[in-house]
């Protein structure tokens, strides 16, 4: 799973080598369509967020100081790289729990030039597991973050839970691109490239 955290993206060049015999489909992501899914997707959740923010809250009253803007920005920025490695993290918790994959097989990281994070395993797992592993994220990070947010009445979480869901532009993507395969076909992930091979299984 490869995900777009933001950054400049370039197209990587040379060649992978695959050794794996005749997938049955393979889904692929175009990153720079993705750059502008997961912006619209961040957009349109900071307007449905505050939308409800404002139902619930009603917060009218601001104030601005350049210490305030300081704080909020401090918190945001640790508060974005720890929602993106948990992001990550759930990703491998989904390949555990759904797909029973083994923690030594997973690996993950960050490519900071590409703007993308990424958390992956060289398992087998079936269609449904995948779908699974692929929305758990956005359900802890994106949706969890969103209501604690509204909860307690922060806007900097809540800017945090928007960015996230937009951060899992690629994963719904992906997720829709696999709803149109069988439940218990198996898919490998690529390693490296928002890709997966897709296999037939009877
Ligand atoms: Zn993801």
């Amino acid at each position: 799973m490869i995900d777009y955290i933001g950054g400049t993206f370039r197209k990587r060049g040379g060649f992978i080598v695959y050794n794996y015999d005749n997938p049955t489909a393979i889904v692929e992501i175009d990153l720079l369509k993705l750059v502008k899914q997961s912006i619209w997707l961040t957009i349109g959740s900071l307007i449905a967020l505050f939308g409800i923010h404002f139902i619930v809250n009603a917060p009218f009253h601001f104030a601005f100081s350049f210490r305030s803007i300081l704080k909020t920005t401090t918190l945001f920025s640790i508060g974005y790289v720890a929602l993106i490695v948990l992001h990550e993290f759930f990703h491998l918790l989904g390949f555990r729990l759904f797909a029973q994959a083994p923690w030594h097989s997973m690996k993950v990281g960050v490519d900071l030039k590409q703007g993308i994070a990424y958390a992956t395993t060289d398992r087998f797992m079936t269609n449904a597991a995948v779908r699974k592993a692929l929305l758990l994220p956005f359900w802890l990070t994106g949706i969890v973050p969103a209501i604690l947010a509204i909860l307690i009445n922060s806007t900097t979480l809540l800017v945090l839970a928007a960015f996230l869901i937009g951060g899992a532009a690629g994963d719904f993507a992906m997720y829709r691109q696999l709803k149109r395969f069988p439940n218990h076909w198996l898919i490998k992930d690529d390693p490296k490239m928002p890709k997966l091979y897709v296999y037939k299984t009877k």
